[in-house]
């Protein structure tokens, strides 16, 4: 009885800290590393999105290069972040997410916050990048399946809409960006759109 309640207890406090560790996981679920692990400095502001989104854009960082380990992507967040909100002026790292060639996860934004990745769209998506210069070389098939578990736990959590677009950043804006190499890989996933035409009711 005792051991019930102390259970019961260490639940609702787990959902009090992290409303995400109260939501049951599935196998094939994505291992997210929090902004607390890779040492994010704190958001100077933040907008709050409105979700279900319709769009997923997909990038890659082109520098900093791939990271192969917890410790190298937890330094390439940094670094990032120390670029777009002190060199770009934004109030946080630009990405929703960040998925490494480690297979893990890296939290920007999540899921309830606007970005800065792809204007005009950075309102109705969810912007994620792949760590590493993906023009030549293709992203390790680890990292591929990452984003893709990344995208199918955000339709299962209700922040992207089961009808998602998915696009390169290339399809919305003068870049090479996410470079030819991953651009061929999300061409062939689920759900990419390949004449992307913004429509007003989309956001
Ligand atoms: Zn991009």
């Amino acid at each position: 009885m005792v051991n019930k309640i102390v259970f019961v207890a260490f639940l609702m406090l787990a959902c009090a800290v992290d409303l995400y560790s109260c939501i049951p996981v599935s196998r094939n679920d994505p291992v997210i590393v929090t902004r607390a692990q890779w040492g994010a400095q704190p958001a100077r502001g933040f907008t709050n999105l409105n979700t279900p989104v319709p769009l997923v854009v997909i990038h890659h960082s082109s520098v900093p290069g791939a990271c192969f380990n917890q410790n190298a992507c937890s330094q390439a967040m940094r670094s990032m972040q120390n670029t777009h909100q002190n060199v770009n002026g934004w109030v946080d790292i630009g990405y929703n997410f960040a998925v490494g060639s480690d297979g893990l996860v890296y939290e920007g934004r999540g899921w309830n916050r606007v970005g800065a990745h792809a204007a005009p769209h950075n309102s109705n998506s969810i912007g994620i990048v792949l760590i590493g210069h993906w023009v030549s070389a293709t992203p390790p098939a680890l990292q591929l399946q990452t984003t893709q578990r990344l995208i199918a736990l955000g339709v299962r959590l209700g922040f992207i809409r089961p009808q998602y677009s998915l696009i390169g950043h290339r399809q919305v804006s003068a870049t090479e960006c996410p470079g030819q190499a991953l651009f061929n890989q999300i061409s062939r996933w689920p759900n990419f759109t390949p004449n992307f035409q913004f429509e007003e009711n989309d956001v």
